[in-house]
């Protein structure tokens, strides 16, 4: 449900946004989301559409686009992204990473008919 919140506050933001700018209508919204959050795309998609019924982005396509994990070792002080949370470290085999990204959540494009 936790995706259900976010759909709601995006498409909020989105609604504040338009009656700023008198955009007619959202052709397209694209949002980032690190890997790390663990938050559902298709759930995220599922809420916007019920959410957006009825409000100026409800003909809107939504993307949505999955940053990876961006880890560093401890030990040798490389970076690895990865796709997947992991503890180990390929390149020295250290338990020493570091998260350093992976956890965004934010509007990154919309397109918009004003
Ligand atoms: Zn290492």
């Amino acid at each position: 449900m936790f995706e259900f919140s976010l759909a709601l506050l995006v498409n909020n933001e989105i609604i504040k946004l338009a009656k700023k700018f008198n955009w007619k209508a959202v052709k397209c919204v694209m949002l980032k989301i690190g890997m790390m959050s663990a938050l559902s795309p298709k759930l995220i998609c599922a809420a916007f559409n019920q959410i957006s019924r009825g409000t100026v982005t409800e003909n809107a396509k939504l993307l949505i686009m999955t940053t990876p994990f961006k880890l560093r070792c401890k030990n040798c002080k490389q970076y690895i992204y990865s796709e997947e949370k992991q503890k180990l470290c390929p390149s020295c085999g250290a338990y020493e990473l570091e998260a350093q990204s992976g956890f965004e959540f934010c509007i990154e494009l919309l397109e918009v008919e004003s």
